[in-house]
């Protein structure tokens, strides 16, 4: 081992998260230094960005350079189930891009070294440790042998290794635990000569779904290319064939036929590329000297593109935590402002995220009704903000406020494709929740306060439902948004209870 250097901070890869951590602590007076495995430009997955993200490039000088790159604009997403009554979609909230990342990922770390922050081209191996403290890394430069690798020493190591989870990998941060997204497998490329939706729309994101984490993305990356990827349970995926090249064309026939269809003249104009078991939670992910951001301490399921805005976001925060930590010389204490944030909006993208894949049906009804602009934010990126928390709040009242047992997938779906049929425009209806109960399903309606005539509609509505799939299934309640003005109790032998609080 050689060398004595020493800087501020030590910020283990120059992908988005690290990038953003150099420039904003370089910008804050810091020094600062990145070392990356990789030389840049490099392939990477993650091509469409959130609105969130779309401020942070402008605010970090770089739309010009995007422009540039003739990026697409993205104005929104389009999700489509198999039914036409599954399909919605939701505007990015901010202007932004869909990048290839190889280009966009050298823009952000240039941008780093021009704010001041210094880069380094080699491997990260080891963690130096002073007491119980971490003090430093070891890292072998690019084409050089282990044995010549240098320390550097810090008053905090940021962890940005990525998929990588360097820390975790080290023993420093925990193991890394497979979530209930875990077993998955991505397999993607990207192609010319498809189907995409006349003038701007064009450019937004789709994502296909069907059954379970059975989904596919669909991303325009230039006026001609478009990245598309297929998803699928990791036990599932040799079923579909016996290769990445098969399994691929599996999923353009069969996950959703608006996809097969924009793809009948399709060229691939990339490798097929594979990735799997990419979810996780690591914990913990700070300690005294060092944290973890982005994907190296966690990712979930990436249908909703939140992995670049979370990377971001939690490096924006680091650094204002490790800025004021330097500057009380109080790097020793474990971040636990970093680390509450980062759980916050963690937490709130996973709980997302599985709502989605066990009510997806309801989450289409969400996205129309009085939660669209909930929805709407957090697909922008902003599910770490306080205010997304109480919309969250019902969500997760459906996902954990019952017991574990579950009706079959397509008895809930039903149940909610009636719904959407019923009330397909959403006047008068705020909200509709389903929450599955051992061997029934309470289904509540929130009322809009201005439209007391949908009363009797859902009533009636409520008594078809109860009668075809059973009273002793089905429990259905409802309640005016604004609760003043309670409609008159229905009678019980219907099974139909009108409660007048909020679903919790
Ligand atoms: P990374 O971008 O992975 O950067 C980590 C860097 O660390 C790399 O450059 C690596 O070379 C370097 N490194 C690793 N180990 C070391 C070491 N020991 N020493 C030095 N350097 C090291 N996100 C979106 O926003 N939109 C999407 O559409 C999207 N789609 C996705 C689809 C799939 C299938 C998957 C799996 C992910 C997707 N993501 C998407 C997520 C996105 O790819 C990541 O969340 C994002 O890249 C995380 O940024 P990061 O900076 O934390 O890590």
């Amino acid at each position: 081992m050689s060398g004595h250097a020493s800087y501020d901070v030590v910020i283990i890869g120059g992908g988005p998260g690290g990038a953003t951590a150099a420039y904003d602590l370089a910008g804050a007076g810091v020094s600062v230094l990145m070392i990356e495995r990789e030389r840049f430009p490099r392939y990477h997955i993650g091509e469409s960005l959130t609105g969130l993200v779309g401020d942070f490039i402008r605010e970090m000088g770089l739309a010009e350079a995007m422009d540039e790159r003739l990026f697409p604009l993205k104005s929104g997403v389009k999700v489509i189930g198999r039914e036409a009554k599954g399909e919605f979609f939701v505007p990015v909230l901010r202007p932004t891009w869909q990048v290839r990342r190889d280009e966009f990922d050298q823009i952000m770390l240039d941008r780093a070294v021009a704010s001041g922050a210094q880069l380094r081209l080699g491997t990260v191996v080891a963690v130096q440790r002073t007491q119980d403290r971490v003090s430093g890394v070891h890292y072998v430069p690019a084409g050089a042998d282990r044995q010549s690798a240098i320390a550097v020493r810090a008053q905090v190591v940021i962890d940005a290794s990525g998929q990588h989870t360097l820390l975790s990998r080290l023993g420093v941060a925990g193991p890394r635990q497979v979530d209930a997204f875990g077993r998955q497998i991505a397999i993607f490329s990207q192609y010319r000569n498809v189907v995409r939706d006349p003038g701007q729309m064009g450019n937004n994101t789709f994502i296909f779904y069907s059954k379970v984490h059975h989904w596919s993305w669909f991303i325009p990356l230039s006026p001609e290319v478009v990245s598309i990827g297929v998803v699928l349970p990791v036990d599932l995926y040799k079923e579909h064939g016996d290769s990445p090249e098969r399994i691929m064309s599996w999923g353009l026939e069969n996950i959703n036929p608006d996809l097969t269809a924009r793809v009948q003249s399709a060229v691939r104009v990339d490798d097929v590329h594979v990735i799997r078991n990419y979810s996780y939670r690591i914990d913990p992910f700070v300690g005294n000297g060092w944290l973890c951001i982005g994907d190296s301490h966690r990712f979930a399921d990436p249908i909703f593109s939140f992995g670049v805005a979370s990377a971001m976001l939690e490096a924006r925060k680091a650094s204002s935590v490790i800025v004021s930590a330097l500057q009380s010389g109080s790097c020793a204490q474990p971040f636990a402002e970093f680390e509450a944030f980062s759980n916050l909006g963690q937490d709130g993208i996973y709980d997302l995220v599985r709502y989605f894949w066990k009510y997806p049906a309801f989450f289409g009804i969400q996205s129309r009704g009085k939660l669209r602009k909930d929805i709407i934010r957090m697909f922008a990126g902003d599910v770490f903000s306080q205010e997304v928390q109480q919309p969250l709040a019902g969500m997760r009242h459906s996902l954990y406020g019952a017991p574990a047992e579950r009706l079959p997938d397509a008895w809930s779906h039903e149940v909610a494709r009636r719904v959407l049929c019923r009330f397909a425009d959403f006047q008068g209806i705020a909200v509709a929740y389903m929450q599955l109960r051992g061997e029934g399903a309470e289904l509540s309606f929130v009322i809009d306060e201005n439209a007391p005539e949908v009363v009797q509609l859902v009533d009636s509505f409520s008594e078809d439902l109860c009668k075809e799939f059973g009273a002793d299934k089905l429990s259905i309640s409802r309640r005016f948004d604004h609760h003043a003005t309670l409609p008159p109790l229905l009678p019980r032998d219907a099974h139909l209870l009108i409660s007048n609080h909020t679903p919790r």
